[in-house]
């Protein structure tokens, strides 16, 4: 039982292995930190969407455009909402 670490509410960092297999690093993730870079999670995470994403993008070139525009905005309102 890990009573310290249930009391102390402060995250602490954990020595893990990057989630990413091509990759050899050991880092302290902090919560559910899985990899050691962005980059590897790109690597990892990405591929898997951009997969389907692209499939779907070829049969709907149109929407997709749309989508993209609409997320961009979205986005974009978002970060202007940190800022204030
Ligand atoms: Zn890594």
């Amino acid at each position: 039982m890990a009573i310290g670490a249930r009391l102390s509410k402060k995250k602490s960092p954990v020595l893990r292995a990057c989630a990413n297999p091509n990759c050899e690093y050991a880092f302290w993730g902090i919560g559910n930190q899985k990899y050691c870079c962005k980059k590897c999670y790109k690597d990892v995470e990405r591929p898997k969407i951009s997969e389907r994403t692209r499939k779907w993008r070829k049969n709907h070139p149109e929407r997709a455009k749309e989508i993209n525009k609409a997320d961009y905005l979205k986005r974009k309102e978002k970060k202007n909402d940190n800022n204030n």
